[in-house]
């Protein structure tokens, strides 16, 4: 990899930790909260837990170590076996060597073209979160983004016959469709692709807001993949095959096409909408894979509201506790340790019940503390819990979630996902006022990150939710290093407790958190959606689920 000083970041690390002990073992009693916030990271995120994967012991002691903390800090059990909600998954591990993935040129249309074969890993990855048929051959439709926007009058699929095909596609939308919307979409895309009758989907990873290199996101492929056993959760149901494609592999794909993948991705980079065609030729895909069910658990504490008006109301704080476990070596460690994410995020969830508890603080509303499994598999522990929740559905006011925070650098803002959205953004900008913060808008929209961790479980339940993160400007220098921890550390070995943290980023942004929490749970009216959010529609749907 690319770092060019490992042996240096060791020692910061160990000259910050020796700070910490010594603060810890000398006279000065005052606790030192992010002393106190690394401790979590240090038992959450060691090789003792193994990455914390979804299922697996290291997870299950996770999650007792949460619960315990739980405890200590007074809540209520908020699970439906104490602090616990199991979940059950369905564990799908991809069998390489008798699976296989090829093209079948066949310009002229004959039934039986020239195979050519995809190398498994270095070309194309079967995504395992679906029930792969075991056997696939079906012709190829390039249909640009695949996007339905009826918002927008968008349709990639427009005038094309799919019945039966497998559709090509650029993950990534145009910007005539703004960020939220494009991101929604993608996230649904499956929907109007059956309705068309598609079967199956190859998706070319777009390398714009990609932030893992192939080269090392090609190694998780070997790792099972879960999706919910409860049926009717699941949103993939009927698609046949999934597969994602290596962007710098994908120009064979479009040979003989009258297009090449270079064009389209000028095209891409511009924003601009992708021409839709025919590709001649078929996918032939042999998919075997090992199947179980597992159970993991979300758990849940309750801090319960004084207001007798409000306490019926919930205030949600999620984090993921899962992390992805072990996996192939990198640089001779096989132990994805998942310090920052989200070890760090789960610290903070402990740290805040620790301190409510300490100053026998408590709000208007009530506060759930939820620590969520399988986030690294779909956000599926969140969107079991939203579908399942232990208090009632229509209780839920807010939710505020922490995931990689990243306080890798002084903080002096948030960056606040769904901002835009609703008037929780009142919370957030009169708490940084009182504490000399800004407030700033996700400078990244193309990541797509308000979809793309535990909150969004929350919003398609009609629930107003943010999720808040150390911030920076785009294309400044923190900005770099941000983008630097991806490319080297995120989803890697290396989020481990290796790597140099800015403690005192950490212990103010947690203390802010907190305000943040204060804000909502004792604000007068409960939390609304703008009128103008795409994200409004799921509050009025959640009016025609029943009450459990
Ligand atoms: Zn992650």
């Amino acid at each position: 990899m690319l770092r060019s000083a490992p042996l240096l970041f060791v020692t910061i690390v160990l000259s910050v930790s020796q700070v910490v002990v010594a603060q810890n073992t000398t006279h000065d009693t005052t606790p030192n909260p992010a002393a106190r916030w690394l401790s979590h990271i240090q038992y959450l995120a060691s090789d003792e837990l193994a990455g914390r994967e979804t299922g697996s012991e290291g997870h299950r002691r996770a999650a007792e170590y949460v619960a315990a903390a739980f405890k200590r800090a007074g809540l209520k059990p908020g699970g439906t076996q104490g602090y616990f909600q199991p979940v059950k998954f369905i564990s799908r591990k991809i069998v390489e060597q008798q699976s296989s993935l090829a093209i079948i040129r066949n310009p002229k249309g004959q039934s039986s073209g020239k195979e050519e074969p995809i190398v498994l890993g270095e070309e194309a990855t079967f995504s395992m979160s679906i029930e792969h048929a075991s056997r696939t051959e079906a012709p190829i439709v390039f249909v640009g983004y695949g996007l339905t926007v009826p918002e927008n009058n968008y349709d990639d699929l427009a005038g094309l016959d799919l019945r039966g095909k497998v559709v090509l596609l650029l993950s990534g939308g145009p910007s005539e469709i703004p960020g939220p919307l494009r991101a929604h979409y993608q996230n649904t895309r499956w929907e109007a692709l059956k309705r068309a009758g598609v079967i199956g989907v190859i998706s070319i990873q777009n390398p714009i807001g990609q932030d893992i290199p192939w080269e090392r996101s090609k190694l998780a492929r070997l790792r099972p993949a879960l999706s919910l056993a409860e049926p009717g959760l699941e949103e993939n149901a009927g698609q046949q095959l999934a597969v994602t494609f290596n962007p710098a592999k994908a120009e064979r794909l479009f040979v003989d096409s009258g297009h090449s993948f270079a064009e389209i991705m000028k095209l891409a980079e511009a924003g601009k909408p992708l021409p839709r065609f025919a590709i001649p030729a078929s996918v032939r895909a042999t998919v075997k894979f090992e199947k179980q069910i597992v159970e993991s658990q979300n758990v849940a504490g309750i801090l319960p509201g004084t207001d007798p008006r409000l306490r019926s109301e919930y205030v949600v704080l999620t984090a993921h506790l899962d992390h992805v476990g072990t996996g192939e070596p990198i640089n001779g460690d096989p132990i994805y340790n998942g310090a920052m994410d989200n070890a760090s995020g789960i610290a903070t969830l402990l740290e805040a019940a620790r301190t409510f508890s300490e100053k026998k603080l408590r709000f208007r509303r009530s506060v759930i503390f939820l620590a969520v499994t399988a986030e690294e598999h779909g956000l599926r522990g969140s969107k079991y819990y939203a579908a399942h929740p232990t208090v009632p559905a229509t209780g839920i006011v807010a939710n505020i979630n922490i995931d990689m925070f990243l306080p890798l650098f002084p903080f002096r803002s948030f960056i606040v996902q769904g901002l835009e959205e609703s008037n929780l953004a009142e919370d957030l900008q009169s708490v940084a006022r009182s504490i000399g913060v800004e407030v700033l808008s996700d400078p990244e929209p193309e990541r797509r990150a308000f979809v793309r961790s535990d909150q969004y479980s929350f919003i398609r339940k009609g629930v107003p939710a943010i999720s808040l993160k150390v911030g920076f400007v785009k294309d400044s220098p923190e900005h770099e290093i941000v983008k630097r921890w991806r490319r080297e550390r995120y989803h890697a070995p290396s989020d481990d407790l290796q790597q140099p943290i800015d403690f005192e980023a950490a212990a103010k942004f947690n203390a802010a958190y907190l305000r943040v929490i204060e804000s909502v749970a004792n604000r007068a009216e409960r939390p609304r959606w703008n009128s103008s959010s795409f994200f409004k529609r799921f509050a009025h749907a959640e009016k025609d689920v029943p009450r459990r």
